[in-house]
């Protein structure tokens, strides 16, 4: 099974193991593919040291490996029915929101082949005679990129394209899960005229190939978009040769509803924000936080809603939303449920796998825990599932009612998102300034921006993970001072 891409080579796994891919809508066979080990790990590592060190990509004008970036977008937009097909199956998410994932990709290539011309360094005054001076900008070298299943494309697209652009090379490890679109990416990427080594890719498990990319010494730089555990783990094992490291690590996103927000317009975002893509979002709003005097107004209509939610398979035009991607994640929601009603929390809706059709799939329904509050775990762990937490706050006047909501939405070790819903706007903008969150909606949620940065605070990661903004996460900047009347210098005598 030649599912491996190294050096520019498809290849089956050196111990010859496979796994069986399945789609989570109802569990049926989608393909075998190689399941790669740490000997796969290092061939690949070593395909791209030697094509950063010697090949031809880190020194390819930025022009060219614009133009390429831009041959991969045209060639995904002609493809975009298939590879959706097979982001679809992999996932269960619905054909519907691949498509749109794929819109995103497309973007996000095209993005960073502008971003690729126009970061070209800058010439920076010395204050000395004869001497000119200019930092430029260079790729890192070897990157390690490691991806999960909620959006795998294009969460690959985030890291593959800025590491491209700025001529690194890479070693891509795709979420075990959802291997299909990573293969068909390195397919096109060698079909397009990447040289060999830039891109590699290796499947398998984290605990075993995962690691090996991570702590090997030929790697200059790790991106890793997953779980907070696997993180620390990650961070850990950069530590003995300082890699460079970027991480997006999830979050437990507050989404705060004052008593004077449009409420319609609330209520119909915070269905989004958590049940879209069945909660299986870095950034999905799981925390509601309410104010008390509009909480049943808010969380009666949201159980009511939650309970016409329809879900179904990939390909039902009907479901507007999917399964979870596997029974052990369906098993891991399941006890983060149970644990919350243990410690006190009111199950309003959901809670219960769905019989009949859907019972061959990992499905769970849209679930409201109500009566939640910063004692309980469910306001403080990630369920990375359809299930939204309710937590309330008051105030004795307008300053306090502001203070209590902010209190609770910043009461978590994550800070990847949040948002704020109200129609006064110097409330939005006070609160939306202290929120400790990375990205802040104000009477929205979910939007992202390819040229703003996207990123985590606390817990929630390293850097400006997806380098949104720029290509720096995936540069070194050098400095480059020329004396152009070069002379002798007089600090030791010559006492020869
Ligand atoms: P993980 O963090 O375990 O996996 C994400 C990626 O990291 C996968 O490719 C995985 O490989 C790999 N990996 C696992 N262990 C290691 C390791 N030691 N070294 C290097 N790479 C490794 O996420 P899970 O899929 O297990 O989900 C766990 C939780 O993570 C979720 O419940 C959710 O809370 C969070 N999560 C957050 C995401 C986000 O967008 N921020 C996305 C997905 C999950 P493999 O799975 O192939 O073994």
């Amino acid at each position: 099974m030649s599912t491996l891409f190294i050096d520019g080579q498809w290849s089956a796994a050196e111990s010859g193991r496979t796994r069986e891919i399945t789609c989570p809508a109802d569990g049926s066979h989608i393909a075998t593919v190689a399941e790669g080990g740490p000997a796969d790990a290092r061939r690949a590592l070593e395909a791209a040291r030697l094509a950063f060190d010697h090949g031809p990509w880190p020194h390819t004008p930025a022009p060219e490996r614009a133009a390429l970036l831009h041959r991969l977008a045209d060639r995904l937009q002609d493809e975009i029915e298939q590879v959706a097909r097979m982001e679809a199956l992999d996932t269960g998410k619905r054909l519907v929101e691949a498509k749109i994932d794929m819109e995103d990709i497309i973007a996000v290539f095209r993005h960073f082949a502008g971003l690729a011309q126009a970061e070209a360094g800058r010439v920076v005054d010395p204050g000395v005679a004869d001497v000119s001076s200019r930092v430029v900008s260079e790729p890192v070298g070897v990157c390690t990129l490691i991806t999960p299943w909620n959006f795998p494309l294009l969460q690959t697209a985030w890291k593959v394209a800025p590491a491209l652009a700025a001529g690194n090379t890479f070693v891509l490890k795709p979420s075990e899960l959802t291997p299909h679109t990573s293969i068909w990416l390195v397919n096109a990427l060698a079909d397009l005229g990447l040289p060999p080594g830039a891109a590699n890719l290796v499947l398998g498990a984290g605990a075993e190939v995962g690691s090996t990319l991570t702590e090997a010494p030929e790697v200059d730089l790790v991106s890793f978009t997953g779980g907070v555990v696997t993180g620390r783990t990650i961070m850990a094992a950069a530590a003995p040769t300082v890699k460079k490291i970027a991480l997006e690590l999830g979050g437990k996103n507050p989404n705060v509803i004052f008593a004077d927000a449009d409420l319609d317009a609330a209520i119909d975002n915070a269905l989004t924000a958590i049940f879209l893509d069945s909660g299986q979002v870095c950034s999905a709003g799981s925390r509601l936080v309410v104010e008390d005097s509009v909480h049943d107004q808010v969380v009666d209509e949201l159980v009511r809603r939650a309970g016409t939610i329809r879900m179904g398979g990939p390909l039902d035009e009907d479901a507007e939303t999917g399964p979870l991607i596997s029974d052990a994640h369906r098993e891991k929601v399941e006890a983060y449920v149970a644990h919350a009603v243990e410690q006190g929390a009111t199950l309003r809706c959901g809670g219960e796998r769905p019989g009949g059709e859907l019972a061959k799939g990992s499905y769970y329904p849209p679930t409201i825990l109500d009566d939640c509050h910063q004692d309980m775990d469910a306001v403080h762990d990630e369920s990375f599932g359809p299930v939204l937490t309710v937590e309330t706050f008051t105030g004795a006047d307008r300053e306090g009612v502001e203070d209590a909501a902010v209190a609770i939405a910043n009461d978590t070790v994550y800070g990847l998102a949040g948002a704020v819903w109200t129609q006064d706007a110097g409330r939005a903008e006070r609160v939306a300034r202290r929120l400790r969150h990375g990205t802040v909606w104000i009477n929205d949620f979910h939007p992202y921006v390819p040229a703003a940065e996207w990123g985590g605070m606390k817990q929630s990661g390293i850097g400006r993970e997806l380098g949104l903004a720029g290509l720096h996460e995936y540069q070194e900047t050098k400095h480059i001072w020329h004396n152009t009347r070069p002379a002798r210098a007089d600090w030791f005598a010559d006492r020869a």
